[in-house]
């Protein structure tokens, strides 16, 4: 079983987590721009940026995993609006590089309203750089914005978060196509209204916080396999890159098709990412033969 993890943060992460990830059938991985543990410079983040889409890659290819990042400002760094200004000035050019997907994670952390405004800010960019740059490379005209990964809070902030992120969207209009942006951190009482509204939500699985494999594959059976992603989100912190495997085990478990196994844990990523042309795998099929 081939497995793509839509989001885990490699950075941190030993090349023993890379092979062991291989073994398990990972192929591909995505990468979103995060908090470093710390508040960087303006400068850290372009050395981060440079790390996501030169270093990584090279490191991930080794294993034979496919190696993508999201390019953005993390929310917890968004409070300085001068740095946010001077950050976002660098982020363009890295959004043309060969395996950037989009603009991510962005979103919020404790819903303050300075990481509102770099949060429309950064959605802005998303329209602003994909008009600029792909549409007239001709590469991207089937959309209008450039792929979006969103970071929702924890805790008691995820659902008043969640809320002001999805007003935020919707203020943009038309400009902003909810089937190009994928809602991370979902939990029980914020994944109806992110699928209902059209886009796509993301699950993250945690050994000791955020969502466990049976409560992920309680919102699977509840909530449908489309437009659902499961990543480990494998960090700097306690947390676990075979998260996403121990998911599927649970779902194995319950007696799941590998049909839905297939769908939540490799085409559902692959479509998601495969509206940016840059993302190179195609969906499969479950076929028997004989
Ligand atoms: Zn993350």
């Amino acid at each position: 079983m081939f497995i793509i993890d839509p989001h885990c943060h490699m950075v941190s992460r030993t090349t023993a987590d890379y092979e062991n990830m291989a073994i398990a059938g990972v192929v591909a991985i995505s990468e979103p721009a995060f908090w470093a543990g710390y508040d960087r410079s303006p400068a850290g983040f372009i050395d981060y940026y440079r790390q996501l889409t030169e270093t990584e890659p090279k490191r991930a290819a080794q294993f034979g995993i496919q190696h993508y990042s999201w390019i953005c400002l993390n929310p917890k760094e968004a409070e300085d609006l001068g740095k946010a200004k001077e950050v976002l000035a660098e982020i363009p050019k890295f959004l043309s590089r060969p395996t950037v997907l989009g603009v991510g994670e962005i979103g919020l952390n404790k819903n303050t309203p300075n990481e509102a405004k770099v949060f429309q800010q950064h959605v802005q960019l998303a329209i602003d750089c994909f008009r600029a740059t792909e549409t007239t490379a001709g590469s991207c005209e089937a959309g209008k914005h450039h792929l979006i990964l969103i970071h929702t809070p924890h805790l008691e902030d995820k659902l008043k978060g969640t809320r002001m992120i999805l007003e935020m969207l919707n203020d943009f209009g038309s400009a902003i196509d909810p089937s190009r942006v994928l809602i991370d951190h979902v939990e029980e009482h914020t994944i109806g209204m992110v699928k209902d509204a059209g886009y796509w939500a993301g699950m993250t699985i945690y050994p000791v916080s955020k969502c466990t494999p049976q409560r992920a594959v309680d919102m699977i059976e509840v909530h449908g396999a489309e437009q659902l992603c499961v990543n480990a989100a494998a960090d700097w912190g306690v947390s676990d890159p075979l998260m996403t495997h121990r998911t599927m085990l649970e779902a194995k478990r319950r007696g799941h098709s590998l049909e839905t196994l297939m769908t939540v844990f490799y085409n559902n990523p692959a479509r998601f990412f495969g509206q940016s042309p840059r993302f190179r795998l195609k969906p499969l099929r479950v076929t028997e033969v004989g």
